[in-house]
C-alpha cells in the first residue's frame, strides 16, 4: 500500500484521495481462528495542513472469525473509520512521534499502519449475534439450534461463592 504524498506535502493546502487495496490473507491477525478472507480496502483523503498531513478515510474488509459462545464460524466484517496525522520526520515533535504516522519519504508504505488499526478496533471477543445463546455447560449442544433439558445453573459462579458465606441477620 504505497503512496506518493510530495505534491500534496509540498503545495500548500495540498489535498489528495487514495484509493488502496491489498490481499491480506497470508497476513496473520495474531489470533487463532481469525483469518482475512477479502482485500484490505482503503480509501482516504490526505489534506495538508501545513504543519502535518490530515488523513480521512475508511478501512473495509472481511475475516472469518470463530464466535466465542457457540463456536460457530462466521463472518465479521471490518469497517473502521480512520483518521491519522502524517508528519514529515524532520517537523515532528517528540510529542507527535508517540501518536502520529512519522514519514522521513514522500513515498508512504500504509501496510502496517492500516494492519495495526484493524488489530486495535477487534473486540474483545467475536459473538456472532447479540442474541447468541452459547453452548450448554453440561451437554455442549448449541442452544442457538436446539434447547436441551440440562438443567442450567443460572446463578453467576463467582455470586455462587458469595451465597455461601453465612449470613448475619
Ligand atoms: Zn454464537
Ligand atoms: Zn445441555
Amino acid at each position: 500500500m504505497l503512496i506518493n504524498v510530495a505534491a500534496i506535502r509540498r503545495a500548500e493546502n495540498g489535498t489528495g484521495t487514495f484509493d488502496l487495496q491489498k490481499d491480506f490473507s497470508q497476513v496473520s491477525t495474531r489470533l487463532e481462528g481469525v483469518v482475512f478472507v477479502a482485500p484490505v480496502h482503503v480509501k482516504i483523503q490526505v489534506d495538508n495542513s501545513g504543519d502535518s498531513l490530515l488523513v480521512r478515510g475508511q478501512i473495509k474488509s472481511e475475516l472469518d472469525v470463530q464466535c466465542d459462545r457457540c463456536l460457530t464460524a462466521f463472518r465479521y466484517p471490518v469497517h473502521i473509520d480512520y483518521e491519522d496525522e502524517w508528519i514529515y520526520a524532520p517537523q515532528a515533535t517528540e510529542e507527535q512521534s508517540e501518536t502520529a504516522l512519522i514519514f522521513d519519504k514522500d513515498d508512504i508504505d500504509l501496510t502496517e499502519r492500516i494492519y495495526e488499526q484493524i488489530i486495535l478496533e477487534f473486540p474483545m471477543r467475536f459473538i456472532c449475534s447479540p442474541q447468541c445463546k452459547g453452548l450448554c455447560s453440561s451437554c455442549g449442544e448449541n442452544l442457538n439450534q436446539k434447547s436441551c433439558d440440562c438443567v442450567q445453573d443460572d446463578i453467576d459462579p463467582r455470586l455462587a461463592a458469595l451465597a455461601k458465606w453465612p449470613r448475619e441477620d
